[in-house]
Parts: structure tokens; C-alpha cells; sequence
């Protein structure tokens, strides 16, 4: 368009729509400019367990949940999840990073997370959750149409043990917990071994395989206990077994030459990664071909963002991603929309997304978000935000009195 046409145009337009268009463009900055954290709560939770349940790591007696609430100028919230020791997290939320955010631009949040980063890894990946939620709503999306939007409506679970209890007939209330499951429609579980001999384990594994052949896929996680002649002695039950999902963890995860060595003998996939801090942690699996599906937990890395950006690596790299998502419930729910949001790793549409960990144990936190499986299969709410409440009455009931715990 030439310059006297365009002068010409923009004469045309009436006094009172350019002042409203003027008055559109200012909301708009308002919004992006003014829009500041005002408040911050925090919900620390406690259960203790009816019976301890436990892997190769030992035993848990008792679950926690930490959430906090971020309010902003305008009445937005959002909520974000980490998990640590509870006096560690509500000393250092009170003393350092509820006062370093208070006051700052909420939509600032790649640079807010990395200074958060510096104090307490797990609180930045929480503040990450809680200002992308606001980012959703401030713009009226959902947390998935703000990464671009969804790929699919539901997303697979699998159902995942603490296989050890301090009962005799622990392997019996394994089994009987398993069958249960795949009863009420999950065709995925994951079980553990290495804690306890090496015959005992092998028996319980068996035992789940023999039940679930023809209705269901085994994970088995050994939580980082053998070394490469200990973990090939799996060899014998994995030939034997097609329906296995993957080898977890068989070793300490720093041992790359170990999981090579391991990934060319075993005829089943290794998988691991649930703690590592972030994406370059996963570089030296990945270039060194050691692992066949990565397992980054959105709590145990540095914020949802640098979560989705290993979801893309696992895919650069053609490496299945499989979320470890056991220690929260909003974490979980995080990893659920980030997969729901990931290109597809294959062709085959029976299974084209990875499953996400879905814990089955007694934990009453996972109810704070009232979504379960069907089939399976967790179908994916709509709204702005996260499309989900979390029940406030429920973490008052919960709520960890500042009694100290071990
Ligand atoms: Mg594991």
C-alpha cells in the first residue's frame, strides 16, 4: 500500500474507535506490565502410614504433599508443587523466596524460576507450575493451549507399586495389589525389586508375570541396587517373559558404561532418570546410547519449562520419554498435560504416547485432584488454567502441624 493510500485510511477512522483502539493496546500493557505477585501461601501435609510400604530404598512410613498458592495484584492464582523435607521447605519459603517474589512481574517467570533455582531446585520447579497456571489464565487459555495445544484427549497410566510391606506374605499382597489393578482396567503396572535376595525377588517378579500374561505389561524397578553381573541375571526371566515393559534403574545411574553393557545383553528396555536435576543431567545417557526411555520427574527438575524442553530431547534423540511422577499430585497432573501436548513417538496409533506413573499405593494426597483412570487411560478436563480445583478442605484436614517427624 503506498504511504498517501495508508494516511488517507487511517483519517477515515472516526476520533471515538481510535480511542478505543488506543485504550485496547493500554489494557493489553497493563496486563503484561502491572500484573505482580501479591501473596503467597503455603500447605504443608502430612499422613502416616496404616502399614509402611517400601522398595530397594527402604521403607516409607509416612506420605507429605507441599503446595503453595500464588495470588497475583488482580486475584489470579496459581499452584505449585515440590517436595523436600517439610521444615526445610516451609523455613525456606517464609525466609527467602516467599519475600524475593512478593512484588515481582508474574509473567517474568523463566527469570524468577532461575533465581529461585540457585536457592532450592525443587521450590523453582514448583514456582514454574504455579506462574504458568497464571500465564494460562491471564490470557483465558488452558495450561495446553498456552504450549501450543493438545495432541490427544487422554493419556496412558500405569499403575505403580511399593511391592515391599514387613510382612511374611509380602510377595502374596503383592500379587493380590496387582491383580486388583489390572482388575479395575490398568494394563500397565510397575513393581519393584532389589531389596531383597536375589531368588525371593525373582520369584515375586514371575509370579506377576505368569498372572498378567495375556492382560498386562510389568515394569520392574530395581531402584539403582545391582551391579552389571547382578542386573544380567535377569536375562533367564526376561527371555522367557514377553510382556515386560522395561528394566528400571537396574544400576547407580551415573554408571553409563554399565547401562550400555546392559542394554545390549538384556532383550528388554532400560529405563531411567527419575532424579536428575535437569536436561543436561540426561545428556550422557543419551549420547551414549546407555538408556531405551528417559524418566524425568516434573518435581525433580528445574521447572515445567526445562521438563518439556527433556520431553524434546527424548524426541531429538528418538528416545522414549516415560514420566516418574510418584511424589505429587499436581506434579503428576503437570506431566499428564505436558504428554498430552508431546508429538507422538510412533506411528502405531494403539500406542503413540508414552505412559505417565500413576501411584496406587495408600496415599490420600493423590485425591487433592479429583481425576482418576479409566481403563487406563486419564482423560484430559477442559477450563482455563489447569481446568482442575484442588480440595482446600482436604489439605486443611492434612495439614502438618510443625510437629517434627524423622
Ligand atoms: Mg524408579
Amino acid at each position: 500500500m503506498k504511504q498517501t493510500e495508508q494516511m488517507e485510511r487511517s483519517e477515515q477512522v472516526e476520533p471515538d474507535e481510535q480511542l478505543e483502539q488506543v485504550a485496547q493496546v493500554e489494557r493489553v500493557e497493563w496486563i503484561g506490565h502491572n500484573e505482580y505477585i501479591e501473596r503467597i501461601d503455603t500447605f504443608p501435609m502430612i499422613h502416616r502410614l496404616k502399614a509402611p510400604y517400601g522398595d530397594a530404598n527402604g521403607y516409607k512410613e509416612y506420605r507429605t504433599c507441599f503446595l503453595f498458592r500464588i495470588t497475583t495484584r488482580s486475584g489470579v492464582e496459581g499452584w505449585g508443587e515440590c517436595i523436600d523435607w517439610l521444615p526445610t521447605l516451609e523455613q525456606g519459603f517464609r525466609q527467602r523466596i516467599i519475600p524475593f517474589l512478593l512484588g515481582k512481574p508474574v509473567l517474568d517467570r523463566m527469570q524468577l524460576v532461575k533465581t529461585v533455582e540457585k536457592w532450592h531446585l525443587r521450590a523453582a520447579a514448583g514456582v514454574s507450575m504455579a506462574l504458568t497456571e497464571i500465564a494460562a489464565k491471564m490470557g483465558g487459555f488452558s495450561v495446553t493451549e498456552l504450549w501450543g495445544g493438545k495432541w490427544r484427549e487422554q493419556v496412558p497410566v500405569y499403575a505403580s507399586f511399593q511391592s515391599y510391606t514387613d510382612r511374611e506374605d509380602w510377595s502374596d499382597e503383592s500379587l493380590r495389589l496387582v491383580e486388583k489393578a489390572v482388575d479395575a482396567g490398568y494394563g500397565m503396572v510397575k513393581v519393584k525389586t532389589g531389596g531383597k535376595p536375589f531368588m525371593e525377588d525373582e520369584a515375586h517378579i514371575v509370579r506377576i508375570l505368569r498372572t498378567l500374561e495375556g492382560k498386562g505389561r510389568v515394569a520392574v524397578d530395581a531402584n539403582q541396587s545391582y551391579d552389571v553381573a547382578e542386573a544380567e541375571r535377569w536375562l533367564r526371566v526376561f527371555t522367557r517373559w514377553d510382556n515386560i515393559l522395561w528394566f528400571e534403574e537396574p544400576l547407580p545411574l551415573d554408571q553409563t558404561a554399565g547401562y550400555r553393557m546392559l542394554r545390549e545383553t538384556l532383550p528388554v528396555p532400560i529405563a531411567g532418570g527419575e532424579n536428575l536435576a535437569g536436561g543436561s543431567a540426561f545428556l550422557p545417557l543419551l549420547r551414549e546410547n546407555a538408556v531405551d526411555i528417559i524418566q524425568p520427574d516434573v518435581m525433580h527438575v528445574k521447572g515445567i519449562d526445562e521438563y518439556r524442553s527433556i520431553l524434546e530431547l527424548g524426541r531429538y534423540f528418538g528416545i522414549r520419554v516415560s514420566p516418574h511422577a510418584y511424589d505429587g499430585v499436581l506434579s503428576r497432573f503437570y506431566a499428564i498435560l505436558a504428554q498430552s501436548c508431546l508429538s507422538p513417538w510412533s506411528k502405531m496409533k494403539e500406542a503413540d504416547i508414552e505412559p505417565v506413573e500413576w501411584d496406587v499405593m495408600e496415599n490420600p494426597f493423590n485425591r487433592l485432584i479429583l481425576l482418576s483412570p479409566e481403563a487406563g487411560m486419564v482423560r484430559l478436563p477442559d477450563g482455563p488454567g489447569l481446568g482442575v480445583e484442588l480440595d482446600l478442605e482436604m489439605m486443611e484436614a492434612f495439614r502438618w502441624d510443625g510437629t517434627p517427624y524423622a
